[in-house]
């Protein structure tokens, strides 16, 4: 086991997935170019973003449903922990087999099954990257909404047990308003069916919705069918500088009123301008305290209109150094700024605890300050951007990995931070999920009741604690 700055071993007795009994049925039901065992090659399997290794005893690449259904079948007779992995970049730990076991990586359940332009669907399987299904839709004029920043590498299955947000999510919604409906393998190896191939379907519980967000804790996702819209002709963005982060988050309640519905509204504080500036020089001025970003999408004309009366809007409300996109080009470069944060902020610390805070988003600005507030009490640089439209905010505890004492001053600001949010009206995470990281935080934002229906939920679907543990509940 590798020291963890987040997790505790709850040290359960379950059968070793490495005993050779075990490992000989799973190869049996996968074949042998599809399980490895070498703790060399499994290794990379053991961690995600939050780069903490937890190696699993093999990784196993199924190549079907029924194939999944057998190892589960096999889990739980035997009670191995078994850990679901899509693109492993992931921010909470979700991915890592924190409880040993087997990692099921779906790498090789990757394809397109279908993609209907006529009734504006795709069904996939979970291994398919973000990017691709993207790049598949776009080539039919269509687009799929979602659109984490780790659209690269996510994999479909990973956006959906994490239900990912993204920088469209104030127009289009998060990952779970784009999901139709779900093939899932459940802990004890059946295969049910969720939802269907119709935006309207109101047949039974949502169990759609059940399994967004699931972290690979109720089932494995074997199939998913995807929403689908006609691809917006064109987008643009403005981006405006402010004095102070109250008047950029005040323009966000302004837009609508005035019947604009921006696809993503992104802020950036001046801690994070101060860091990009530091690395990269974009030229922000010295009174520069936040920075607004504002896209829309739309038809050619319509996006014309609306990105002029935003860049007005944004002026009269005290934007200053406005510019507006002209092409795709103008509007990369923009983006690049919120692009450069993460990498600029390495230089205030040599660990990084990204957290993403969310709070109805008129009162982004009083959190941001009061996080300021926090950081100052237990001497912790704190740096915020992120989705201010929807009330995201990606709140970064920069300290030093080989000092213990910023990393306990680190954690004492997370705790805070997270009480704020939910006295704000708000909660602990708005698109990373709990994993293990925020584990030991659920109580803060969950009351002791739900908390219970949530248990009840897990244990129905997965009576032997097969699925993932160590994960959500602590
Ligand atoms: C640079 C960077 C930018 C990011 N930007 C965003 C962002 O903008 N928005 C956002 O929401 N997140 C973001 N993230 C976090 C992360 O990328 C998302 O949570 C993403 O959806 C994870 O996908 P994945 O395929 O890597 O999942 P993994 O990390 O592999 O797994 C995540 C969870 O899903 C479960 N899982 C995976 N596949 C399945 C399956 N088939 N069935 C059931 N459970 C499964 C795993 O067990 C785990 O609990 C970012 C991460 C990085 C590193």
């Amino acid at each position: 086991m590798y020291e963890s700055i987040h997790f505790r071993s709850r040290g359960r007795a379950v059968t070793s997935a490495s005993d050779p009994g075990v490992i000989a049925e799973l190869t049996a039901i996968v074949g042998e170019d599809n399980i490895i065992v070498d703790p060399a090659k499994v290794e990379p399997y053991g961690a995600d973003a939050v780069k903490e290794k937890f190696p699993p005893e093999a990784v196993l690449f199924p190549e079907s449903t029924q194939q999944i259904s057998e190892i589960l079948k096999l889990a739980n007779k035997r009670l191995f922990p078994v850990t679901a992995r899509g693109g492993g970049v992931g921010y909470t730990g979700g991915a890592v087999p924190v409880e040993g076991g087997i990692v099921i990586g779906t790498d090789r359940m990757n394809r397109i099954i279908e993609m209907n332009e006529a009734d504006l669907y795709a069904v996939c399987q979970p291994g398919i990257r973000t990017i691709e299904l993207q790049e598949a839709a776009a080539g039919k004029g269509l687009l799929f909404a979602p659109d984490p920043a780790s659209y690269k590498d996510s994999f479909i299955g990973g956006n959906i047990a994490e239900n990912a947000g993204g920088m469209r999510t104030p127009k289009y919604g998060v990952t779970k308003h784009s999901v139709l409906g779900l093939e899932v393998v459940t802990a004890t190896g059946e295969i049910i069916r969720t939802g269907g191939k119709t935006v309207k379907n109101v047949v039974g519980f949502d169990l759609t919705g059940l399994m967004c967000g699931s972290e690979g804790m109720l089932g494995i996702i074997t199939e998913a069918t995807l929403k689908l819209i006609p691809m917006p002709e064109a987008t643009s963005t403005v981006r405006a500088s402010f004095r102070s982060m109250e008047a950029a988050c005040e323009v966000l309640t302004r837009f609508t009123p005035e019947g604009l519905l921006p696809m993503a509204m992104e802020v950036i504080d001046r801690r994070s301008v101060g860091a990009i500036e530091e690395n990269y020089a974009f030229g922000f001025s010295q009174d520069t305290e936040a920075v607004l970003l504002v896209a829309v999408d739309g038809d050619r004309e319509q996006v014309e209109r609306d990105s002029r009366r935003i860049e007005q809007i944004l002026r009269e409300n005290g934007g200053f150094d406005i510019i507006r996109s002209e092409n795709k080009e103008d509007e990369d470069r923009l983006w690049d700024a919120r692009r450069a944060i993460s990498p600029s902020l390495m230089r205030y610390g040599s660990l990084k605890i990204n957290e993403d805070v969310v709070v109805p988003r008129s009162k982004v600005p009083e959190l941001i300050r009061r996080i300021d507030g926090i950081g100052e009490m237990h001497g912790t640089f704190i740096a915020n951007f992120g989705h201010a439209g929807d009330g995201n905010i990606h709140v970064n505890f920069m300290c030093d990995r080989e000092d213990p004492d910023s990393i306990e001053r680190a954690r004492r600001s997370v705790r805070d931070t997270f009480e704020l949010a939910v006295e704000l009206g708000g909660t602990i995470s708005g698109e990373h999920g709990i994993g293990y990281v925020k584990a030991p935080y659920l109580g803060i934002a969950v009351d002791p009741a739900t908390l219970e229906v949530m248990k009840g939920i897990k244990k129905l679907f997965d009576p032997n604690g097969i699925l993932n543990p160590g994960k959500m509940f602590v």
